[in-house]
This record gives C-alpha cells, structure tokens and sequence, in this order.
C-alpha cells in the first residue's frame, strides 16, 4: 500500500530550502548555501537554522542563547556570552563582505532577554537574527516566523498557520522564513523542540504546495546502515515515508521526527542533501516509490532494552490478559516498544529508560494481575530493524536473514515481523548488536546480488 493521499496539485515553480545549523554556520558555508539558491530559480522559500558548529569543539549559537537567558533570570550578567554571540554575527557579516543592518535587532534581542524574556524567546534568536543575514546576502524578503508560525494555546500547530504563509509568500519572489519558532495567539514566541528548522521547513513546504521539500546538511542523505558498524555503508537513494519512519524509531536520525508528518500529507517529497557536496544525489523521502536494486532499504538497530517474558498456559483463552498485562506497564507510566506474542507466551519489550527503577515493582504487578507460570527477564537485550517495502511479500527472506546471523554466530532471542509489512525486528544480546547489523548487511547487498527483479 502506498501512503499517496488526496492532495492539492503541487507547484513545480515552488522549492522549499531549509538549511541546518553547519550549512549556516560561517560566511564561507553561507556562500556555498548562495550558490545552491542562485543555481535553481524554483529554490524561492529559504528557512535557515541559527549558525551551527564550525568545528567538533564549538558551541552552537543557540546553546549560547539559552546560556544568556538561564544567566538573566539568575540575576547574573549576560555580557560575556552576549559579547561572544555579536562577534559570531558580525563575524559572518564582515566575512561576507554585505551590507546588513543587523545592530537594532542584536540591541532589541539582548535587551529582552534582559528584561527577562523567556527562553524560548532567547533561543528562537539565533533562528531571527541569521534569517536577517540570509535575506540580506539572497536579496530576499525577510519574514518574522511569529507572524506566520502560529500555535494554539495547548501548544500546538494552529492550522491558521498554512493560512497565514500562503497568503504572505503568495508571490514570485524570494523569502527567509526563519526556522525553529513561531508565537502563540498573543503573540508570544514558541519554538519546536530542538533541531526543529526541520518542521519550519517541513510546514512551508506543505503551506504552499512546493513541489520538493530540500533539507540541506552536512550528509549526502540516509545511510543503509550506521557507518560506525558498516563503514562502507550505501547511501538510500530513495525511501518512503513510512519505512523512513521504521528505521529512525529504531535510532537512524537525519531528520526531526516531526517534520515528515506536514509534507507526508501532502505527498511532497523531501530531498535530504548535502551543503558540502551539492552534486551528491542525496535521499529523496517520497509517497512511493518503485523497488531498488536491493530488497532491504536499510537496517538500524537500538541497545539498551529489558524483554520480560510471561508464560501462562492457554492465556489465549483468558479474556483480557493482553490488556491487564498492559494496563500494568500504563498504570507506572511505562511506554513498552513491541509485544510479540506465542500461543502461552507474551514478551514486553521496553526499553531502559523507559523502565527505570520500576522493574521489581512491573514484576510484583504482573504477578498480581495475570499470575503467570513463568516470569523472566532478560536485560541488556537490543534491537535490529530490518526495513524494507513489501520484503515481507518476498520468498525467502526470513530465510536470508536468519542465515547470515546464524553463520555470524549471533543468537537471535526474539523476533517481531512488523504489522506494516516492512520491517523484521529481531532481539539479540547487546553484545551482538554490531555484529548482527553487519552480517544483515552484508547478507542483503553482497557485490554480485542481482536484485529483486
Ligand atoms: N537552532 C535550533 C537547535 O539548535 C533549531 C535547529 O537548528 O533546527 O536546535
């Protein structure tokens, strides 16, 4: 099944382009962000982070900013640190050689914060004030996301909001729209969690029907397997939203998890790119898509969870036992991850720190709610999530995969085939986590693999 939904016709003249914090972070990153905006005339909407880390050892400006407000509401001066974040504006203004009137904005900035803004407001500044450089070096208009962002009043996306942006980005020009922030109906500033430039992004493309969703960064896109454990892992040329979704819940990350929800309804394909490497092809996240050349698009794998394993004799036939097994875990507040069932047998997955300190006391519940035959747990289990579209319709991939893990020496202690179809996830020690991802890779992409076809 495809996640193709009833959707207004796209605008093919409309590119959105949402840069992150590295691609922003000097004046040099910012000429390249130029080049890529001056090479395609459809690139019309920009959303800029706040500057990033130029270096491994640098702070971003925007921990800089939430510094200055923890500072101001202690009663402690913000001068040192707000010395330091002029001199990176004015730093990237002078590198660049433009004409930005920057001084009045940095001045109002500071002095809220003085005043004791809050600290949403105080991060949301870094996103403002580079949105102000951008527009300046692009020749572009410059647009206050607290005009247009729009959130309720429980903190939410008012759908106001795909209102306002199409009405002030309706013509043929070129916008900075900065990331990270908008403001509640009194006009107070809100951000979106951290890394949220993605959703920013991710809401103008969906706002104004752009024909592609650009996210440029520091990776030429989403890689088949964490290069930590397959250095020569490929790039994924393509992928759909919803296998996408599968393989960052179990830790791939490229993207802030909100920001597939808005263009996905819209089936607007995200394009993940690489600043540094503009020619690279990248990821595209699409609706659907038609097979590639291998059957898996990726494997991603999690430590660091707790499997407790109940036994109970003919449990099927004990009305509600699933649910009293549950109702345990939501009563302490428990999130569980999967909860892969046998005729007698039922394991909850959670992860650790999920669980806590509460595990004597999910026992002590159990025991008291379903009485089980068997109650076991095994710590230091993780995850590994084979994703791929319609595999599952394939013969003789459980097979594959089981074979290479098996030849690896990695014991497999639990297995959840996916309801979507498109993933398999299988529960081994933490021990064998890299190995496991190893030998599935492998297994899936050898040099002389035909493909599916
Ligand atoms: N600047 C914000 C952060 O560091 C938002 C973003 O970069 O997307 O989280």
């Amino acid at each position: 099944m495809s996640d193709t939904t009833i959707t207004p016709p796209l605008n093919p003249d409309l590119v959105v382009a949402k840069f992150g914090g590295t691609s922003v972070a000097n004046a040099a990153q910012l000429r390249k962000v130029q080049n890529i905006i001056e090479a395609d005339a459809r690139r019309r909407v920009i959303v800029p982070s706040a500057p990033g880390k130029e270096h491994s050892k640098d702070t971003k400006v925007t921990d800089l900013l939430y510094l200055t407000h923890e500072l101001a509401a202690n009663q402690q001066s913000i001068d040192g640190v707000w010395s330091n974040i002029e001199k990176r504006f004015w730093g990237i203004v002078t590198d660049l050689g433009i004409r930005c009137d920057l001084q009045p904005h940095l001045d109002a900035a500071r002095d809220a914060i003085v005043a004791g803004a809050d600290a949403q407001f105080a991060a949301s500044r870094g996103e403002a004030l580079n949105g102000r450089i951008v527009a300046c070096l692009l020749d572009a208009e410059y647009i206050d996301a607290a005009e247009v962002i729009r959130f309720t009043n429980n903190k939410r996306l008012d759908s106001e909001t795909y209102t306002l942006l199409a009405q002030r980005i309706g013509g043929n020009g070129r916008y900075v729209l900065p990331g990270f922030y908008g403001a509640n109906a009194h006009g107070e500033v809100q951000t979106f969690s951290r890394g949220g430039s993605d959703v920013s992004g991710a809401i103008a493309a969906a706002a104004l029907c752009a024909s592609v969703y650009e996210n440029w960064t520091d990776v030429s896109g989403l890689l088949m397997a964490d290069p930590r454990v397959v250095p020569h892992a490929m790039t994924i040329p393509e992928i759909t939203y919803r296998e996408l979704r599968e393989l960052s819940y179990m830790g791939a990350s490229v993207l802030h998890e909100e920001a597939v929800f808005p263009v996905r309804s819209r089936a607007i394909p995200i394009h993940i790119r690489n600043t540094n490497k503009p020619d690279d092809e990248g990821t595209r996240i699409v609706a659907d898509r038609t097979p590639g050349p291998y059957l898996i698009t990726g494997i991603a794998g999690r430590a660091g969870f707790t499997v407790i394993f109940i036994e109970k004799a003919l449990m099927n036939k004990e009305l509600g036992f699933g649910r009293r097994v549950l109702d345990v875990f939501e009563r302490l507040g428990i999130n569980y991850e999967h909860s892969p069932s046998g005729i007698d047998t039922l394991s909850i997955v959670v992860s650790d720190e999920e669980l806590g300190n509460h595990l004597e006391q999910v026992l002590e519940d159990l025991q008291g709610a379903v009485h089980p035959d068997r109650l076991d747990v095994y710590p230091g289990m993780a995850m590994i999530a084979t994703v791929g579209m319609g595999m599952n319709r394939q013969i003789g991939t459980a097979a594959r995969l089981f074979n290479a893990l098996a030849s690896s020496g990695v014991n497999v202690r639990m297995i959840d085939q996916g309801s979507s179809e498109q993933n398999i996830i299988i529960g081994v020690e933490e021990a064998d986590l890299a190995m496991g991802i190893k030998a599935i890779y492998n297994a899936f992409t050898p040099e002389d693999y035909p493909g599916i076809l």
